[in-house]
């Protein structure tokens, strides 16, 4: 199942030269203003960088202000045969950034398109246009006094909300999968029409937005991990802000100890049901990357950190083989029996369980800084865990950026914002594991064998997705300046794969570089997927090879 370095592209009458390819920028231009089009080279440059060591030939990009400019520039693509890539902000780091899957697309850049509407305070119903941010959506409610929570991501402030919940992202609030909380959406199809579910169409609007499963076959869900449509809307069912909000964090001294770890924090989430967020679980490597300095002078021959310097690291910045982190959110008593219940669960095979809130952190960061300054350990190790309850509190934070540049001796997350842009080398392994301890412990050691063998650092963490699944996500770093670093990386990521699949763990999303090799149309689900979509659109315009076989578009 390789991935691919170098890209497919589409036949000739669609390559950037041949006439209908000028055509299509001059009607595109006179509809869109020349601000709103790029030729193939300005869009190369803007759109171009990708964290994964990728690059693809783009033909052009696009970008309109509304839904009828998108339903225009369509009838052009149409016409002129010019297959289109849409994006909602193009932040899409790890897995492709802005790319499209195949050579030759003209990408739709919908980040202009940045509209909230409050479809029912009361019910916590919200509308957000493609170009929405985390950032965009926490400022709107902050400023009109709304209690509720962002669907927080690690991506941070600047990436959208509806991008992520088409790539069926998750994060750590308590509506951790976010197409979970996606009711209703509308988009334009590959023909031009306009998309909105049977209920809206039946007049009843407000329960179309209230009611997930509307009414009939359920199609939403079409437009998520495919090239069904562009989606011009979604609406959001955000999780209400709740009286207490709090983390609690343990430590796991012995790695041999990880399976009753596992096992006890399974047990949590099922006694708890929706009071307990997510769980996330880190080994030692993915800790240190966000909190010490990598030391190179510590590197063995094989290029990674050797063990006893983890070893050291792990004693001197008190990170334990694995360390936890999970969310309460309740009214104050439910939090507090909760809190009980967390303790008889966790407390014997984990140490340091300690709980915290975000006003609770706040205080100490301000009282440790004054006493110690602000560089020193203690109060930057409290300022990170701040940034990270700021994060299961539904506030975006850029804490999660940091590990991108451990080898690099660090960044400014204030000033340094898009990683594509900043050189860094990520592609993101992302596998469901099925929350049984044994194969939990049997994939770690699986996957840290395989990124050691190809000199990756082991930077590994569990999240759960409920209490039968944890999604794994492994970020393979790597420095795409450095000669064959990439094809390094790629590799990992290829064994990684395999390795995985003999587990029976899979990726739940894919990089633009690896929808090929898992996209058979030999198979009845990919042959059902690729004629679902000849159905949509014959003329193969949208978002060809996005997890579908490209020889059946
Ligand atoms: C440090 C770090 C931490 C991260 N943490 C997380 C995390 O916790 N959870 C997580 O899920 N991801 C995470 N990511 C990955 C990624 O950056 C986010 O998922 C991000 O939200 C995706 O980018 P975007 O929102 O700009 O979506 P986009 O890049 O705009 O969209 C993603 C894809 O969806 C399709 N698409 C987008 N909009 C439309 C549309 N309107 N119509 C049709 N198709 C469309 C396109 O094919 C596009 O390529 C992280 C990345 C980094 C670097």
């Amino acid at each position: 199942m390789p991935s691919a370095c170098s890209s497919d592209s589409v036949n000739d009458s669609r390559q950037p030269g041949s006439p209908r390819a000028g055509e299509a920028i001059d009607r595109w231009r006179r509809l869109l203003g020349a601000e709103g089009v790029d030729g193939p080279e300005a869009a190369q440059q803007r759109y171009g960088a990708c964290t994964t060591g990728l690059s693809r030939r783009i033909a052009g990009a696009l970008r309109p202000a509304s839904r009828d400019e998108i339903v225009e520039l369509l009838a052009i693509a149409r016409e002129c045969a010019r297959p289109l890539y849409p994006i909602s902000t193009g932040r899409n780091w790890g897995y492709g950034t802005a790319l499209p899957v195949i050579d030759d697309c003209t990408i739709v850049d919908l980040s202009g398109l940045g509209a909230i509407r409050t479809i029912d305070a009361d019910l916590g119903l919200f509308e957000v246009e493609p170009g929405v941010t985390q950032g965009a959506l926490h400022q709107y409610l902050q400023t009109r006094k709304l209690p509720f929570m962002v669907p927080t991501t690690g991506a941070g402030p600047d990436a959208s909300l509806l991008g992520n919940a088409l790539e069926r992202g998750y994060g750590i609030t308590p509506t951790a999968d976010h197409f979970a909380a996606v009711t209703r959406i509308e988009a334009v199809l590959a023909d031009g029409r306009v998309y909105r579910p049977a209920l809206s169409e039946l007049g009843a609007e407000l329960a179309d937005h209230a009611f997930k499963w509307g009414l009939g076959p359920y199609l939403d869900g079409l437009f998520t991990q495919s090239g069904f449509g562009i989606v011009t809307s979604m609406t959001l069912a955000l999780a209400r802000r709740p009286e207490v909000v709090e983390a609690f964090y343990f430590a796991v001294p012995d790695a041999g100890a990880f399976e009753d770890v596992a096992m006890a924090v399974r047990g949590t989430l099922q006694d708890l049901g929706s009071v307990a967020g997510s769980v996330n679980l880190m080994n030692r490597h993915r800790v240190l990357s966000m909190t010490a300095p990598y030391d190179h002078s510590c590197v063995g021959s094989d290029g990674l950190l050797t063990d006893a310097a983890v070893a050291d690291m792990g004693r001197r910045y008190r990170v334990d083989p694995w360390m936890g982190m999970g969310a309460l959110y309740g009214p104050r008593d439910v939090v507090a029996a909760a809190r009980k219940l967390v303790r008889r669960r966790l407390a014997r095979p984990t140490r340091r369980l300690v709980f915290m809130t975000g006003g609770r952190a706040r205080v100490l960061e301000s009282i440790s800084r004054r006493a110690l300054g602000r560089s020193h350990g203690i109060p930057a190790m409290l300022s990170r865990i701040r940034s990270s309850l700021d994060i299961l509190e539904g506030r975006p934070d850029r804490v999660a950026h940091g590990l991108l540049y451990w080898r690099r001796g660090g960044a400014d997350l204030s000033t340094v914002t898009d990683p594509a842009r900043a050189g860094v080398g990520l592609l993101w392994y992302a596998p469901l594991v099925p929350f049984k301890p044994d194969l939990m412990a049997r994939y770690v050691r699986t996957c840290t064998q395989v990124l050691r063998a190809h000199s990756m650092e082991p930077l590994i963490t569990l999240s759960t997705l409920s209490d039968r699944c944890v999604d794994s996500s492994v970020p393979l770093l790597f420095d795409p300046a450095v000669p064959g670093d990439v094809e390094r990386a790629h590799r990992c990521y290829d064994a990684l794969v395999e390795a995985g699949r003999e587990l029976g763990c899979m990726p739940y999303r894919l990089h633009v570089g690896a929808m090929a090799g898992f996209t058979r149309s030999d198979q009845t689900f990919w042959d059902l997927a690729a004629r679902v979509d000849s159905a949509l659109d014959p003329g193969r315009i949208l978002s060809p090879g996005r997890y579908a076989p490209v020889s059946g578009r």
